[in-house]
């Protein structure tokens, strides 16, 4: 091994671990359900974005198995060579259904969605404005794209409006994009689309937003640009695969023409091996599933709506959450670490997260509820929610 690698390692390692700063990762024994079991120890699962149970759900497994059978384990190739399987084209039509778009493609990932989007529309004559909370991959996105990025302040409207005006009346861009999430995935509030738009059309921005935790969760589960009735007014919908629909992989709706162009210009659609035909399957059938019934979209509202209350009854603080997403703000970073850790050893796995994925003392343990949860469990949560905070003194 190369000295230089060695050392730059160790250092990392040792600051990282000096720090509190090195993630140690636990290891879900079995499947990432409503409960999980960790270390050998079964516990409320509060902490993945599995949203709508879909990631066991037994029609998915059924459905993914199936296309194993018929159309083998991999796809074989790019999209762009011969992997593209009739299994990618019948998702990505019930996408575009799904989002009320004209056309819609599927990739690999939510990640390297945004690697692929953002880059293939926007270059480096353009500027890009980004809301300071977007996901790491928007930011990516944007780095590759070589465009000018010019940070907004968060869901601040009047920032937006001044920056759009001060990017497009400079002469300096060919275009400028505007790129949020849906919903914030720390906070759970939501992009303030309708104003939004409204500023877009005033500069002509190209709006791009990022739907990874509103899907299956807003708009009756199809989406945040559905739920403010946008489908024709957002030119870019991205989102993931991978929460609320439960399997893996990333898509984009939008015009046909958009779509046409992403096939031939987006790089991990060009040199990425496609989704593999189980998982292509078996998301086909969770965003059927989504079309046919909001039940399991209900469920999901019900049981956050519970959790919510009953946290709040305790007397934590849980921020203005708009979506199922309950933070519980602790404040010092340290005190949230051994809070979660308390909470583990009572029974309920919810990870904390603090500075810098939020800021400076705002550090919380984040509770995901979903559709899966009984209220059985979740009364259980909120017992040992009373009890760990009881002891540490976050509520009397
Ligand atoms: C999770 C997430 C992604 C990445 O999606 P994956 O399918 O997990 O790669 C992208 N954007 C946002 C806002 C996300 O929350």
């Amino acid at each position: 091994m190369s000295q230089k690698l060695e050392q730059y390692l160790q250092s990392n390692l040792e600051y990282l671990k000096d720090n509190g700063l090195y993630n140690e990762i636990d290891v879900v024994e079995g499947a990432n359900g409503p409960e999980i079991t960790v270390a050998g120890k079964k516990l409320i699962n509060l902490s993945s974005n599995n949203y709508l149970g879909l990631a066991t759900d037994e029609k998915l497994k059924e459905a993914a198995i199936e296309a194993v059978k018929t159309h083998g384990v991999g796809a074989g190739a790019v999209r762009t060579i011969n992997g593209t399987l009739d299994l990618h084209v019948e998702l990505e039509k019930t996408l575009a259904e799904f989002k009320g778009t004209e056309a819609a493609v599927a990739f690999q990932s939510g990640f390297n969605c945004n690697m692929a989007a953002i880059q293939a529309v926007m270059n480096k004559e353009d500027a890009i404005l980004s809301d300071e909370l977007n996901h790491a991959s928007i930011i990516d996105g944007c780095r590759l794209s070589k465009a000018k990025i010019i940070r907004v302040n968060h869901s601040d409207m009047d920032d937006l409006r001044a920056k759009a005006k001060e990017a497009v009346e400079s002469g300096l861009y060919k275009k400028v994009m505007y790129i949020t999430d849906g919903v914030f995935s720390m906070d759970g509030d939501v992009a303030k689309l309708p104003e939004i738009v409204e500023i877009a059309k005033e500069f002509d921005l190209i709006t791009y937003v990022d739907d990874a935790h509103g899907s299956g969760v807003m708009g009756k589960g199809a989406g945040t640009v559905k739920h403010f009735g946008l489908e024709k007014e957002i030119d870019l919908q991205m989102g993931t695969l991978s929460k609320a629909i439960g399997v893996v992989g990333g898509y984009v709706a939008g015009s046909q023409d958009l779509i046409d162009y992403l096939k031939v210009a987006a790089r991990p659609f060009l040199f990425s091996t496609s989704l593999t035909p189980g998982d292509t399957k078996a998301i086909t059938e969770a965003v059927k599933t989504l079309m046919a019934s909001t039940e399991l979209h209900d469920k999901l509202w019900e049981n956050g709506d519970y959790l919510k209350a009953g946290l709040k009854d305790l007397g934590f603080e849980i921020g203005n959450s708009e979506t199922p997403i309950t933070p519980c703000i602790i404040g010092d970073e340290k005190k949230a670490q051994e809070f979660s850790k308390r909470l583990k050893e009572e029974g309920v796995y919810a990870k904390s997260i603090v500075f810098p994925t939020v800021p400076k003392g705002t550090g919380r343990v984040r509770n995901m509820p979903t559709a899966a949860h009984t209220k059985e469990m979740l009364d259980n949560a909120l017992e040992i929610y009373a009890k760990v905070g009881r002891e540490m003194g976050i509520i009397s």
